[in-house]
This record gives structure tokens, sequence and C-alpha cells, in this order.
């Protein structure tokens, strides 16, 4: 792209912030990114798809006239969705919405043909407060506990049993996982749990329902009303928060949160990364997200999995009696298919659609068939800092804390500069966080510290193969 493109896209840019104001604009085009211009057509990208449909739904025309008043040849604008994060090493992460089924089962993607049961409206309160939809199966009563996920659920239980006024244990709940491990299902089935009872508010919306929400108010002077109804509610639980960006929803999101807080109201939030790794967030609103109970979710264990498909099983065949998968059939589900609890339930939902569609028994070979592709691939681990630092300590014989220290030997400069290449290469981990996290290194330090350890590994293979060992290490 030409620098001439560059100057082009800053004016468009001031335009529409003169247009649409400063908070408009913070919220929804900060972010964009010009990524070329050909003949009539710009490309733009946004980091999410929340963005880009907002963007497209609202702006799109805004957008395109800003342009053209400076480029009259722009005829069209296209608009995609950036990944956020490069992912040296990790596949592109599927999208949650991903439907679970082959498409040629899409006559029977949903309703009766799939384990899901007709959908009840969630409760009254919570629609007039604005809530997003609740999943009426996704209750406690349908969670699972396992290892992995034993305290995130006895603290969700713990705060579905609080009554109104009540003094708060913990607060926020903070609870973080990675794709397809339960969150929403917590979430929601302690929304479920609030609901009945009637006698609390209990509110659940995404970070994008939060973000909407409030924009929406903004658009119609009516932040006052959006805020003294967010501040009336008992539990309000706030879902995929890393997907919060904005200044100005930052703010509004952080006014809320100590209004709440301070109130004696309870807070629950899911994310799908520690505070401390929610990079866009300030300081101060992650300090105070980490000041509560911080619970990770881990992936679901093999034993996990298989209680999950049998108790999926169990409430499939309400709806499709005849429906039924042999043991064997389960136990082959729970050991090959992926941790992520999505891809356990369209895994059931191919056997009910092949049970349905031949009218044949399910047997292990054709389950074998039938879940090819969602077998666990070699997926590279979530790699954490921490895990990082432990292993090239004990690698190289020293402390943590030597790798975290000012000392500058040199038994402690090159693990301490190989740390800090994996984390960047490992891990979603920006410089300056990276830094952060190595005592508080400034990011030039660990960009140096890569670009060193890069340059060596091709000519030291010593060294090289040392790395990839470590890598292995890490990613088992
Ligand atoms: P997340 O929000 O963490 O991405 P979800 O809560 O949407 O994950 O879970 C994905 C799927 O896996 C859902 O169908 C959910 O019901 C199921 N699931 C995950 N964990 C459990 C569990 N412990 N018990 C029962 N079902 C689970
Ligand atoms: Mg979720």
């Amino acid at each position: 792209m030409t620098s001439t493109d560059q100057a082009l896209w800053l004016r468009v840019k001031d335009r529409l912030r003169a247009e649409v104001g400063e908070d408009i604009f913070s919220s929804w085009f900060a972010r964009m990114e010009l990524d070329g211009i050909t003949d009539d057509t710009v490309k733009l990208s946004v980091p999410t798809r929340f963005l880009k449909s907002w963007i497209q739904s609202h702006y799109a025309e805004k957008l395109l006239a800003c342009w053209q008043a400076d480029h009259a040849a722009v005829a069209r604008i296209e608009l995609t969705m950036r990944s956020s994060v490069i992912r040296h090493l990790a596949p592109k992460p599927k999208p949650p919405e991903a439907p679970a089924h082959p498409s040629n089962f899409s006559d029977i993607k949903s309703g009766s043909g799939t384990l899901r049961g007709p959908t009840a409206p969630a409760s009254a309160a919570h629609d007039a407060l604005g809530g997003s939809p609740l999943d009426p199966r996704l209750t406690f009563d349908s969670f699972v506990v396992g290892r992995s996920n034993t305290l995130a659920h006895a603290a969700a239980r713990q705060v579905a049993q609080g009554r109104r006024g009540d003094s708060v244990m913990f607060n926020p709940l903070f609870i973080h996982a990675g794709v397809g491990l339960g969150k929403t299902h917590l979430l929601q089935s302690l929304a479920w749990a609030g609901n009945a009872t009637a006698e609390r508010k209990v509110l659940y919306l995404t970070a994008e329902r939060f973000m909407y929400g409030f924009v929406a108010a903004l658009r119609t002077h009516n932040a006052i009303a959006f805020k003294e109804t967010v501040r009336a509610i008992d539990v309000l639980m706030i879902d995929d928060l890393q997907f919060l960006q904005g200044k100005s929803m930052q703010a509004e999101f952080c006014h809320t949160l100590n209004a709440l807080i301070d109130a004696g109201r309870q807070v629950v939030i899911a994310s799908d990364r520690p505070p401390s790794d929610l990079e866009t967030l300030e300081e101060r609103v992650r300090s105070r997200l980490a000041g509560g109970l911080v619970v990770e979710m881990g992936s679901l264990g093999e034993e996990l999995r298989l209680e999950i498909l049998k108790s999926r099983l169990t409430a499939g065949r309400l709806m499709h009696p005849g429906f039924d998968v042999p043991a064997p059939v389960l136990a082959y589900i729970a050991k090959t298919v992926t941790h992520n609890g999505r891809d356990l339930e369209g895994a059931l939902n191919r056997l009910l659609a092949h049970s349905k569609l031949t009218g044949q028994p399910i047997t292990l070979e054709m389950a074998e068939r039938e879940v090819r592709d969602l077998v666990r691939p070699m997926e590279p681990k979530r790699v954490k800092i921490e895990d990082i630092q432990r292993i090239v300590a004990r690698q190289y014989n020293v402390s943590r804390a030597d790798l975290l220290s000012s000392r500058r030997t040199a038994n402690v400069v090159r693990p301490r500069q190989i740390a800090m290449f994996l984390a960047k290469t490992l891990t979603l981990r920006s410089l300056p966080e990276i830094g952060r996290r190595f005592g508080g290194r400034d990011h030039t330090t660990v960009l140096h510290a890569v670009r060193k350890i890069e340059n060596l590994v091709h000519s030291d293979t010593a060294l090289a193969e040392e790395i990839e060992l470590l890598k292995r290490q890490l990613q088992e």
C-alpha cells in the first residue's frame, strides 16, 4: 500500500470522526484498518465479526460517502474480519458458530433433528431487562461436574444460592477457559437458577449485547436510564468479555462494574483468558477484575467427556426414543473427539442424523466414519507464559526468579532470551505484555531477544534442537 493511500485513509477517518462524533468513532472505527485500494474498491478490516456486522448494518453508507468525498472513484467498500492475533503455530480456531453438522444434513440441522429441545422463552424479567437470549438446555442439571470445572461450578452454585441483600463472597467471579469448555453453559445455568426464584434480578449479557445496549442508549440520549437499569440488578453476568472494546465501552463497563460491586451486587464474568491477559483493558479495570475470585476451567478430560455424552444421550432419547448409542461407541467418541464440548454435541448429532436417515443401528464402524473429522488433531495447547518460564528455568538450571530478575550474567541472559522467544512464538501475547511478564521489561528488550534467538537458531543447530525440544515439552 502506498503512503498516499495511508494519507487518504487518515483524511477519511478524520471526516468520519467529525461526522459521527468521537465516542461513536472510537467505539466502532478506532480499530478499523485499511488493507488496500484496488480500482474502485477499498478494502478495510476490523478485528471482530461483531464490529464487522455492526458497521455493515449501521455505517456502510456513511463510510462509503466519506471515502467518495475524498476519492470519487471509490464505488465499493469491502469489509473483512482480520484475525485479531497472528497465530504462528496454531491453526485458526474454528469460529464458534460453525455448524456442527455436515452440510448434507442441512435439512435436519435444527429443531427435531438434533439433540436440542424446543426452546422455551427466558423469564420475562430477564427479557424485559434486555438480557441476551438464554438456551433452556444450559442449566445446572445438565452441567456435568468433573475435575477441570469443580471449582468454577461450586463458585457458580454459591452465587446462585445467594439471596437479595446477602453479603457477596467473591466479587467479581471471573471464569476463564478456552472455547467450548462450558463458560456459557455455566453462566446461563446461573441465569436460569436466578430467574427461577424471581426474587433477584439476574441479567445475562454477552459483551456484545452490553456494548450494543450501551451504544443504543447513547444514541437515544438515554444513557442514564441504561445505567439505572444495569445498576438495579442483583447479579450481572457478562459473557465473552474478551470482545469488549473501545474506550467509551471500557469506561462504561468500568463504571458499571464499580457501581455494582460497591453496592454489593454480584458480578460474574466469563472470558477466554484471565484478567491479566485482557491486554486491551486498562490496568485499573484488569486489577478490579482480578480482585475477586478468578477460576480457570481446564479442558474436558476423557471421563468428563463420557459423562457429558451420556447425559446428552439421555436428554436426546426423551425426544428420540428410538435413538440408541451403544456404550463402546460412546467410549470411542469420548476417547477420540476433541476436548471441545461443541464437537461432542456435533458428534452425537451426526449419529442421530445418520440413524434417522438410514434407519440403521449405530455401530462402532459407522461412528468412526461419521466423526472422523472431529477426531482430535494434535491440537497445539494453549501455552502459558508461566509454563514457559518454569520449563526453561528447569532446563537451564536457573530459577524462575532469575529469569525475571535484572541479572545479566550469561547463564541467565540466554535462557531468559529463549523464554521470551518462546513466549512470542507460542503464545498470542504482545511484546509489551511479554515484557511486563518478564519482570517489567521494555518491549524493545523482548524484541531484541526474539531477534537474537531467531538469528542464532539458523546457525546453531544444537540450540535449534534444544528449542524444538522445549517447544514439544510445552505443547504436550
Ligand atoms: P464456552 O462458552 O466455554 O465456549 P459452552 O458453554 O458454549 O462453551 O459449551 C460448549 C458445549 O459443550 C455446550 O453444548 C455445553 O452444553 C457443552 N458443555 C461444556 N461443558 C459442559 C459440562 N461440564 N457439562 C455439560 N455440557 C458441557
Ligand atoms: Mg461461550
